[in-house]
């Protein structure tokens, strides 16, 4: 018999799993050996590609753990399908223009506003500022990738700034125009008057955007024209839009009634007379007679501002409809008075209805939204602070109702917060209305994982409403649209090189696609002549980054790789980016089909409590902060174990830190004590192989159950992934480490490899077989999820003891279930097994017996299936329960009800364990409590658990138990692997440093060496 030693052992893992040291030295690995770069070359040798393109972060804030959390998933993706064989271009992009690097340049250069932007900055510095902020946000980024192990490849990177990229952008636009779907008008868009540019109909149905405001409550009143008392009454919350009233509009199936209140009679739907009377708090009105909405239509009312704002009078002499009743199906009668005043300037639905009338749209302000001299008096007033001197002017004027406060949801800019005001603007659209049909039909045919927000893009889709894609800014793609200034004909530019061709200037050597170096190029027009100047636009960023499956790829890599094979965005991306790709993709291609063949919409993250994540209230927890301290692959994990990946998260430090550590280090130490066996045995994978054992007849029940399960599990985790459901995947691999392997296997096997004798030699090789091939399986299925974790053990144990495998973790072949390992009846009659041991043990904790005392006979009840698959494993049965035999039966018989029997039943099952304990029992179970404290006593001074000690003493038992204890020597020596046990009555019969410990409260000595 030979001995282990310590110095036997050649452990490449530390004692304890160090995360942080572990992702260290992973990614010298990694950049050492070039690793992801070598992932690139699968392109020539793979089964396939799967096109990507990569969801470009704005480059205008700071990467959180939102941002964290998404790109998690991609990277799932990217390292399961390149597992896989397949080829994916998992190429970095940005997205770098827009308003909000613009606003944090003015607040660096400190502006206020656009105007003085241009005058006191100018454009070419403003420019050359915006791209130092980009950058600025770019190295953050960067550095949040790497140490979160994202393997994006940066050095593929698109930019949305450059060049390259926007005459692409241009392309598509340039299609569009083509089919005429790229159109100038007027329309009625949200403008925010702190930004000084609309926004689109996306941008203002963001999450969040709406906010409870305080506004006027106004009821006011329209005298019917040519009459004495009748007035139509009215409810508005902006005042303001009274300047720009044109028209009124009825419901016309609707019932109207006169209310006689004091002389007047006042019209308005009979449906709501109590409510609104109550709200006036006028408690003496008679409704005196009713009317069809219908027959009020073309009435007219005398609009009582006239005499302060000329405009109006011009207006009523232009077009007779001007100051007249309409009938309208939008109108709600379920609130208000059910007559609402029309302000086409200031509504979609009021411009529409104007429109289709010919009624002139009248849009009396500047691009301060203030009133301009069109509004009389009024002129130079913003828009909201109207609100209080229309009130004034409609009292004097015996118009005024009532005038109070509410409360209501209103439309926010998503930028700066300011209250949106609708107006009828001249912009540039995409008329994606006229194309929904195809939209819609390509957005059927995405896969979107979950159906609640497949519902939730659909139902956004089908809006349909034309996109309004021109921002009146300075940072961002130009829109190539030339136009006359003679005869006002436009053109568009699809290429830079088609735009210099044609340029009557010459093109200075700094010259880029922006402003203001493009603004100066002028064109000759083909009609006139004439000179013709760029439409003093640029493009919604959104427009910018659905461009990228074109503008980031050249024409063939475009064939290749899109459709994109999976995307994945915040569900915040349902009006953003998922809608804009499918949107231009169609334009570009004329096709039905979205440039991505599935999408999932990803939940948001907010703290541990729920909130959402601010700045103003200083719960963002950054990135590369939260990495300094914790590590990225507990991190990861945790995210993605912690909730479906639609959900919301609440991220939780304290929860990071405890299960997720608990599983890896599980793993990680489960993996040590593998290789600590295995080095001890000269254990050489490629010769003891699964299949070895097979031939080798070496196999038990146990190891079959364990590989049965393995191959299940590889299964169904598999699926899962494909299914996006995150966290089940992740838990199935949890339950397997923990409970599979962990809690039940190791525990089983762990007894044959203590011994080093030459007959179980083979039995042994087989267990480590069995361990090396479920670990390394397990750390190939990590990966994904844990990829700092699973390279560094793929490394240190896998490659370390089998050098012909591939170089990295990432080239290694992802585990397929071998359907011949499966044996579906051995899983079943396991899972019989350890129901009925815990039963057992449950029996044992209500009679205080400890499970390491033996006892003598355990009496199962219960059907034949279940009997019969506890005799199958019987030798199992008992060492796990640890009683000496067991009989079966159907039937409880009497003599169980007796006094020494306990039992305890689940279901149909029922145990009955005999408690009572003869002196041998007991003296068993009093050498296997020693045991014990010898076996934690060794763990605690660092004895290998395979080393073999010289002797164990133990002193001052009392003589009773030293009586018991006597003929189990041998057998103890054995359980702590020491060549013998002794025993002392005193202390000072042998001088050694011992160890006092306690035994059911009574004080015994220990020594081991
Ligand atoms: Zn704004
Ligand atoms: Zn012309």
């Amino acid at each position: 018999m030979t001995t282990k030693s310590k110095e036997d052992f050649d452990v490449n893992l530390t004692a304890n799993y160090n995360p942080l040291e572990v992702e260290k030295e992973t990614q010298e690995f990694w950049e050492k050996n070039q690793i992801r770069d070598k992932l690139e070359l699968l392109e020539n040798d793979n089964k396939g590609v799967l096109g990507y393109v990569e969801g470009p972060p704005t480059l205008n804030g700071i990467p959180h753990i939102g941002h964290a959390r998404g790109r998690v998933m991609k990277d799932i993706r990217y390292r399961w399908k390149s597992m896989e064989g397949y080829y994916m271009p998992f190429w970095a992009g940005w997205d770098c223009q827009g308003l909000p690097v613009e606003l944090e340049v003015e607040k660096i250069l400190g502006v206020k506003n656009k105007l003085e932007l241009i005058t006191q900055v100018g454009e070419e510095r403003f420019i050359e500022e915006c791209k130092k902020v980009i950058m600025k946000y770019h190295k953050m980024w960067l550095e949040a990738d790497k140490r979160l192990g994202i393997f994006i490849n940066q050095k593929k990177a698109y930019w949305t700034y450059l060049d390259t990229y926007i005459e692409r952008e241009w392309h598509i636009l340039k299609c569009a125009w083509n089919q005429e779907l790229l159109e100038e008008g007027y329309y009625v868009v949200a403008y925010c008057p702190g930004c000084q540019t609309s926004l689109s109909s996306a941008e203002v149905g963001y999450e969040g955007s709406y906010k409870e405001v305080e506004d006027p409550s106004l009821y006011f009143k329209f005298k019917v024209n040519q009459s004495d008392n009748e007035f139509f009454l009215v409810w508005t919350t902006m005042p303001f839009t009274i300047i720009t009233d044109t028209m009124l509009a009825v419901r016309p199936d609707a019932e109207y009634v006169k209310v006689k209140v004091g002389d007047e009679l006042w019209i308005m739907v009979k449906q709501r007379v109590e409510t609104v009377m109550m709200d006036l708090e006028i408690m003496n009105f008679k409704v005196v007679s009713s009317v069809e909405g219908k027959s009020l239509v073309g009435l007219k009312y005398d609009y009582p501002l006239k005499d302060i704002i000329p405009e109006q009078e011009l207006l009523e002499q232009k077009n007779h409809l001007v100051h007249t009743v309409i009938g309208e199906t939008f109108v709600d009668v379920d609130t208000a008075t059910g007559v609402v005043h029309l302000s086409p300037g200031n509504g979609e639905d009021d411009f529409w209805a104007a429109k289709k009338r010919g009624v002139p749209i009248f849009v009396p302000f500047n691009d301060q939204v203030k009133f301009t001299d069109k509004a009389g008096l009024f002129e130079g007033v913003f828009a909201r602070d109207a609100d209080s001197l229309v009130v004034k002017e409609l009292e004097k004027r015996n118009a005024l109702v009532k005038i109070g406060k509410t409360r209501h949801e209103y439309p926010t800019c998503w930028r700066s917060h300011h209250k949106l005001v609708w107006l009828a603007r001249k912009e540039y659209f995409l008329r994606t209305d006229k194309i929904n049909a195809k939209v819609l039909e390509a957005a059927e045919k995405i896969e979107y994982y979950f159906s609640e927000p497949k519902n939730r893009f659909i139902a956004f889709l089908k809006e349909g409403k034309p996109w309004c894609i021109s921002r009146e800014r300075i940072w961002g793609t130009p829109l190539p649209i030339w136009s006359c200034i003679k005869c006002g004909k436009k053109t568009i530019m699809g290429s830079k090189k088609e735009l210099l061709q044609k340029s009557l200037d010459k093109i200075p050597e700094n010259f880029e696609l922006h402003k203001p170096w493009v603004d100066r190029v002028t064109l000759q027009c083909d009609c006139c002549e004439g000179k013709m100047q760029r439409e003093d636009f640029v493009l919604d960023t959104w427009h910018n980054s659905g461009a990228s499956p074109f503008a980031r790829f050249t024409d063939s890599q475009y064939e290749k790789y899109i459709p994109a094979d999976f995307l994945t965005e915040g569900i915040d991306q349902t009006r953003g980016w998922a809608n804009s790709l499918l949107l231009e993709n169609i334009i570009l291609t004329g096709k039905c089909e979205a440039p991505y063949r599935a999408f999932l919409f990803q939940g948001l993250t907010q703290d541990s409590k729920g909130r959402k994540m601010s700045k103003s209230v200083g719960n963002v927890i950054e990135t590369n902060k939260l990495l300094e301290k914790y590590s990225a692959d507990l991190s990861r994990f945790y995210m993605m174990r912690k909730c479906p990946s639609i959900d919301f998260m609440n991220f939780d430090l304290q929860e990071l830190k405890r299960r997720p550590y608990q599983v890896l280090s599980t793993l990680y130490h489960l993996t040590r004590f593998f290789l600590q066996n295995a080095q001890f045995d000269n254990f050489n994978p490629k010769k003891y192989t699964i299949d070895w054992a097979e031939k080798n007849v070496q196999f038990k029940n146990v190891d079959r159950w364990l590989l049965s399960k393995l191959q299940d599990k590889i299964e169904i985790y598999t699926q899962k992934l494909d299914k996006c459901e995150f966290n089940s995947a992740v838990a199935i691999l949890e339950v397997f480490v923990i409970e599979t392997l962990s809690r039940l296997y190791v525990p089983m096997i762990r007894k044959e490899l203590w011994t080093d004798d030459t007959e179980s030699f083979n039995r042994r090789q087989t267990i480590y077989a069995i361990l090396y091939h479920v670990l390394k399986t397990l750390t190939l299925l990590f990966n994904p999820v844990t990829p700092f974790f699973s390279e560094n053990l793929y490394q240190k144990v896998f490659r370390a003891l089998d050098e012909g495998l591939p170089e990295s973790v990432n080239f290694g072949y992802w585990p397929k279930p071998n359907q011949q390992m499966r044996t579906k009846t051995l899983e079943e009659d396991f899972d019989i097994l350890f129901k009925t041991v815990s039963l057992t043990y449950a029996a044992r904790q209500k009679a205080g017996l400890k499970r390491r005392w033996p006892l003598n006979k355990v009496v199962i009840v219960a059907d034949e299936k279940t009997n019969k698959a506890l005799k199958n494993h019987e030798i199992l049965f008992l060492e796990l329960i640890n009683i000496k035999s067991a009989e079966y039966t159907q039937k409880v018989s009497a003599y169980l009800k007796e006094d020494n029997w306990i039992s305890t039943s689940e279901d149909e099952l029922f145990t009955f364990v005999n408690i009572k304990r003869d002196t041998a029992l007991i003296g068993e179970g009093l050498m296997r409590d020693i045991a014990r404290r010898v076996q934690s006593l060794r763990k605690d001074m660092g004895f290998v658990p395979t080393e073999f000690l010289n002797s164990v003493n133990i002193a001052e038992l009392d003589s009773e138990n030293k009586k018991l204890l006597l003929p189990y020597l041998d057998e103890m020596a054995d359980l702590v692997r020491t060549r013998k046990v002794f025993l002392y009555k005193n202390r000072n019969e042998l001088d050694v440093n011992w160890k006092e410990i306690k035994l059911d409260g009574k004080k015994i000595l220990l020594e081991l060496n």
